[in-house]
């Protein structure tokens, strides 16, 4: 008390940086401070003399006598922003618009009123910026779908403005207690919620906050994707207040949950699709095999039926059926080698007698009635990758020049093979050419593909097969039609020096 004693009304008055002025009942300005004679531009002494209607453009005045009657009758405190803005005039004719306030004062003798002036500008520019930015970030977080809210860690509740309410679709209330917010949050993501929380909250870190969670409808009990992004504010250490957007993820969340669905069920496919070409692979490889161990046994068993054994060739057949399973085998144990190209065993080997031991095969497999024509280069340097798997390659080149000139009936049916050095890129390249049908440009487009083929027994493998292994012995294989009748197919591959 001591320490305000000393401060009088004139004190208070006088230093106020308001305008302020004292008038009587009879409208006579009986005080005006040091700010109001800055604002209507008076001396003291002027400003003491006059009425308050002076201080007013002559065409309110006498509007303003019947109004200051009135309000003697009736004497109320207006506040500022309850009061109308008000014209004035100052000693040099300008006109000044202002905002008023009025507090009636009785002293001993009569009725005084405070009246305090406020330039109306300044504030309402203040204002019309804020509300300006205040739209301006309304419409900026409408276009984005955000909702914003204010969490203040100290009291512990969050402030939300009307899209969060939406969101959550709770209390119309601007606030809320964490806990009661809390509850909305499905229970499996309450715990991540937090910690995103807690780790904002931790001094220690950046502040920054992160979260995704589902949100339960309280009035409907449907379930909305929520993602919450904010920065944490700290005073003297301590966590006071979390500002942040939050956006309704929902539509988002449901399509990468479709998106992760249809890479599980692509994935499926795949390995089904994987699982039925190994199987259609390895039917590809010991069918041959097969086919041979049949017929050799059958001309055993028709030679047993008959009677007159002769050990000789009852023991070829035997031979014949043990070299086949040895070959469907091997074929098999490739084949898994391959699957598993870590196992891949690479070796140097002349190209040139690979090519007669296919011819053999060919001939041992049925495929004998061809006129085989060879342009080996001589002194051809060894190449290097699997043998076995390059020999079934050209076994299987062979085996359908022969299928597609037996499929048109041609009686001289010829293959011509063909070993040279690629000299443009340094590779071993070998041809496969017959004189059969060729391919249509249709077909062309299909023949590398598994499972495609124009036979009617043809399982479509053997094309995609040889390309692979010979891709994985690192050279390419390729078809080109011939000039005149017939179909070549091409490979390369790596000289071993
Ligand atoms: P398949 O022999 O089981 O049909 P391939 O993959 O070895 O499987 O061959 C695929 C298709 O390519 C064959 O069905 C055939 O239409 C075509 N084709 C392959 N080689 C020749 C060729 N030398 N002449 C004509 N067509 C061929």
């Amino acid at each position: 008390m001591e320490l305000i004693s000393g401060l009088s009304f004139q004190t208070l008055f006088d230093v106020s940086p308001d305008a302020m002025l004292l008038s009587d009942e009879s409208g006579l300005i009986v005080l005006a401070n040091p700010a109001a004679l800055t604002l209507f531009r008076y001396t003291k002494e002027d400003m003491c003399k006059l009425k308050v209607e002076a201080l007013m453009p002559v065409r309110h005045r006498e509007y303003h006598k019947h109004y200051r009657k009135a309000y003697i009758h009736k004497p109320e405190a207006r506040s500022m922003s309850n009061g109308r803005a008000l014209i004035a005039l100052r000693s040099d004719g300008q006109e000044l618009t202002l905002d008023i306030s009025l507090t009636p004062l009785k002293t001993n003798e009569q009725l005084c009123t405070l009246a305090i002036f406020y330039p109306t500008d300044r504030r309402r520019v203040a204002e019309e910026a804020y509300r300006a930015s205040e739209e301006r970030l309304k419409l900026a977080t409408k276009a984005a779908d955000l909702a914003i809210f204010d969490f203040d860690s100290n009291r512990n509740v969050l402030h939300w403005d009307e899209d969060m309410r939406l969101l959550w679709g709770a209390e119309s209330t601007d606030s809320i207690s964490n806990k009661r917010f809390s509850t909305v949050i499905h229970p499996e993501d309450r715990k991540a919620r937090q910690s995103a929380l807690d780790n904002a909250i931790d001094p220690k870190g950046n502040g920054e906050y992160n979260s995704e969670y589902r949100v339960i409808n309280p009035s409907d009990g449907s379930e909305q994707w929520v993602s919450a992004v904010g920065r944490m504010h700290f005073e003297d250490g301590h966590a006071t207040r979390l500002v942040g957007v939050a956006r309704n993820i929902t539509r988002q969340k449901v399509f990468e949950d479709k998106l992760r669905k249809q890479r599980n069920e692509n994935e499926i496919l795949f390995k089904e699709q994987v699982a039925a070409q190994t199987i259609s692979a390895i039917a590809h490889e010991i069918n041959q095999p097969l086919t041979a161990i049949s017929a050799y046994s059958e001309v055993a068993l028709r030679a047993m039926k008959v009677g007159g054994i002769y050990p000789d060739n009852l023991k070829r057949a035997l031979e014949g059926c043990v070299h086949q399973a040895q070959r469907a085998g091997n074929s098999l144990h490739e084949l898994l080698s391959f699957l598993n190209k870590s196992n891949l065993v690479r070796e140097v080997f002349d190209l040139n007698r690979t090519v007669k031991e296919a011819l053999t095969i060919a001939k041992d497999d049925g495929y004998g009635g061809f006129y085989p024509e060879l342009q080996l280069e001589k002194k051809m340097p060894n190449v290097i990758g699997n043998k076995t798997q390059v020999q079934k390659v050209i076994v299987n080149l062979i085996r359908n020049a022969v299928e597609a000139m037996q499929g048109i009936g041609i009686d001289d049916s010829k293959v011509m093979i063909t070993v040279q050095t690629h000299k443009s890129i340094n590779l071993a390249h070998l041809l496969v050419k017959d004189n059969g049908p060729g391919l249509d440009v249709e077909t062309q487009k299909h023949i590398f593909e598994p499972f495609f083929t124009t036979k009617p027994t043809g399982i479509g493998m053997g094309l995609s097969i040889s390309r692979a292994l010979i891709e994985a012995n690192g050279g390419e294989l390729w078809f080109e039609p011939n000039a005149t009748k017939g179909a070549t197919f091409h490979f390369t591959l790596p000289f071993a020096t």
